[in-house]
């Protein structure tokens, strides 16, 4: 007979009982006890995947239990039919349990990531449930057989139908094994004991499952398939319960990342930000969507962007942030490539403020600016003479010593007001000092800043580099008439000065045999009635 969906069947039949049914009831039970702790324990990776798979697999006991009470055949492949509700659940709920619990996740998949997981297991079910219409499941030749514990079991005639569905399910399984093992692989070499015992039990209703398909072999005269699972389930509740290496350690890593103090974002392909920790959208000011792309997250995603390489995790970017509400911010950016080094899938960013210290530095450079130039100014000062803000004699001494490292031929001029101290006797002292000021701005016009010196009371010095003795006397010639001319301090022109006139060489290369050979010609142009210039 080819087994088909009859309702009617089953409310017709008489029903049997064997001691066998008492203890799968009771593994029922315990898995339905079991997805009830589950679902009140603490929130652990998988959780909601990990209830479900123990409601199934009760279901799935229950359906066999009833399929061998029943006595009809109509209504046992009835309910044969029916057991893929659960038969089929189960493969996707352990995959995606394992993906949960392996990757610590407790965030549930969204509504179209499950409609995928459960596509082709709906496919297959359809598929099951309208074996009466084409027999592609069970075939015609499912029959009853000898009686095993005591009551008649249906052979079933498995279809093309059927074996989809098994290579789907060990689709699954593989996905699944390939998960735990990738998993074991990262693991650090001491941490791999919960992941081979992990392995371990995913085998057990794998061998029970394969050896009943292969060869035949049966509990209690039944799939021993949904029990081996039961007995894996247990075994994975007291792993949660008790070796919590598995869901502690993901979840601490969860944590640390949402809350490290430093902004973290993970890119993926395209630059899109597939994840950001706290710390990072707090920076965006509030939080964008997940998948935006990295440019245009609020402050900082534009110029984050413009400074990553195109690919790879090369270099290390300064981002400088613009005042913002907290002030200007400076981030040192570490780049991490994530997955394979050739052909990395995303990048990590880590994001380290380093305001404080790029503040203290600026600050430290301002200062050191700051000093630098006052020292500078102190520099200047020592040199100037306060009353007429020309050099004073170290300024003479200094520019002379320039001077003279150049070779060059110089010439210098001492020149000395004439019967100052009548000035000062007859309109006071402060006049004296207007007249020494006018008389260095009169000087100023015959020589260049640097080279005008003040180096006594009424006495000055200019430096003529380039200039030989008769050059230099000639250009004093034109001061004496610009000097006589002028209205110094306000009083009536007519004021004089006496010069000396000293060059290098013919006299010695130093400072003081020029200074004094220029004395020697002003003296001799005081004694020789004042108002004009001497060379000595
Ligand atoms: P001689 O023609 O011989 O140089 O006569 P003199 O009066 O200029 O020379 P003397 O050395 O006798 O006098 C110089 C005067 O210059 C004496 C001093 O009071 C005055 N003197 C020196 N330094 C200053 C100053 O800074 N301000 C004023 N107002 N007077 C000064
Ligand atoms: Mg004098
Ligand atoms: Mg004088």
């Amino acid at each position: 007979m080819t087994p088909a969906l009859s309702l009617s069947a089953c409310a017709a039949t008489a029903w049997q009982a064997t001691p066998d049914m008492a203890l799968r009831v009771c593994v029922a039970s315990g898995l339905l006890a079991l997805a009830g702790w589950s679902a009140a324990r603490r929130l652990f990776p998988g959780q909601r995947a990990f209830v479900a798979l123990c409601v199934v697999m009760a279901a799935w006991i229950g359906f066999s239990v009833s399929e061998h009470a029943a006595v009809d055949p109509a209504c046992k492949g009835s309910i044969g039919l029916l057991a893929w509700t659960a038969i089929l659940a189960q493969p996707p709920l352990w995959a995606l349990f394992l993906f949960q619990y392996l990757h610590g996740q407790t965030r549930v998949p969204s509504t179209r990531a499950r409609l995928l997981l459960a596509l082709p297991s709906l496919l297959l079910l359809a598929a099951a449930l309208t074996n009466g219409w084409h027999g592609l499941w069970y075939g015609p030749r499912s029959a009853l057989g000898a009686p095993i514990a005591g009551l008649a079991r249906l052979h079933y005639d498995y279809g093309p139908l059927f074996g989809a569905a098994i290579v789907v399910g060990y689709g699954w399984t593989a996905l699944a094994y390939a998960l735990t093992l990738r998993g074991r692989r990262l693991a650090m070499a001491d941490q791999r004991t919960p992941w081979n015992v992990f392995l371990v039990m995913m085998t057990v209703p794998l061998a029970a499952n394969a050896a009943y398909l292969l060869a035949g072999v049966r509990l209690f005269g039944s799939d021993p398939t949904s029990i081996a699972f039961a007995v894996s389930l247990a075994g994975f509740a007291w792993m949660i319960a008790r070796n919590r290496l598995f869901s502690l350690v993901p979840m601490a890593r969860r944590l640390l990342f949402s809350e490290l103090p430093s902004p973290v974002l993970v890119l993926g392909p395209s630059r899109l930000v597939i994840e950001a920790n706290e710390a990072a959208r707090q920076l965006a000011d509030g939080l964008p969507p997940p998948g935006t792309p990295l440019a245009q997250w609020p402050r900082f995603g534009a110029a984050l962007a413009a400074q990553l390489p195109a690919s790879g995790d090369s270099g290390s970017p300064v981002l400088h942030l613009d005042p913002g509400t907290d002030g200007e911010r400076w981030f040192d950016v570490r780049l991490r490539n994530l997955g394979d080094r050739a052909q990395p899938l995303g990048l990590l960013v880590q994001l380290h403020d380093v305001t404080a210290h790029e503040r203290l530095q600026t600050g430290m450079q301002q200062r050191l600016a700051e000093r630098e130039a006052e020292q500078a100014r102190l520099r200047e000062l020592s040199l100037l003479d306060p009353l007429t803000a020309v050099g004073n004699r170290r300024a003479l001494e200094q520019r002379f010593a320039a001077l003279a490292a150049e070779g060059r031929p110089l010439a210098l001029v001492l020149l000395d007001l004439d019967h100052f101290k009548r000035v000062n006797d007859q309109h006071g002292h402060a006049v004296g000092d207007a007249v020494l000021r006018d008389f260095a701005a009169e000087l100023r016009g015959a020589v260049r800043a640097e080279d005008l010196f003040r180096i006594g009371g009424e006495e000055f010095a200019l430096l003529l580099p380039g200039l030989d003795a008769a050059q230099a006397l000639r250009r004093v010639q034109q001061v004496h008439e610009r000097v006589h001319a002028a209205a110094l301090g306000g009083l009536a022109p007519g004021q004089g000065f006496s010069g000396g006139v000293a060059a290098a060489p013919p006299h010695a290369a130093e400072l003081s045999a020029l200074l004094a050979a220029a004395d020697a010609a002003l003296y001799r142009a005081k004694n020789s009635g004042r108002n004009h210039s001497q060379v000595g």
